[in-house]
């Protein structure tokens, strides 16, 4: 199980240290406030660094709306900045189409 490490590992630090640049990234941007604009928002504070089992990269969690980037498959910054971006599409495509769900409802 890869679940075990102690949260001060090297790996979930290089991480969080890619996390907190890739999050200023201009695409990255573009897709936080297009979030923001759904009331979804995705940001520093739900996008989290773990561990993963499988060979992925990141993943959406549509259940808690967070994104987790798989710090022990993500080598470089641009790794984050991509893997983040792809989620952030995910997610905004997911959002919209719950949104539009509800608007039917409504109408
Ligand atoms: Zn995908």
């Amino acid at each position: 199980m890869a679940s075990t490490k102690p949260e001060s590992c090297p790996e979930r630090l290089r991480c969080e240290e890619f996390k907190r640049q890739a999050v200023e990234n201009p695409r990255f941007k573009i897709l936080e406030e297009a979030l923001q604009k759904l009331g979804c928002p995705l940001n520093f504070k739900n996008i989290d660094c773990e561990p993963c089992d499988s060979t992925a990269s990141a993943k959406f969690l549509s259940e808690s709306g967070k994104v987790v980037i798989c710090q022990n498959n993500v080598r470089t910054l641009a790794d984050v900045e991509n893997n983040l971006i792809h989620e952030a599409v995910h997610a905004h495509d997911w959002y919209s189409f719950k949104t539009n769900i509800a608007y039917k409802r409504k109408v």
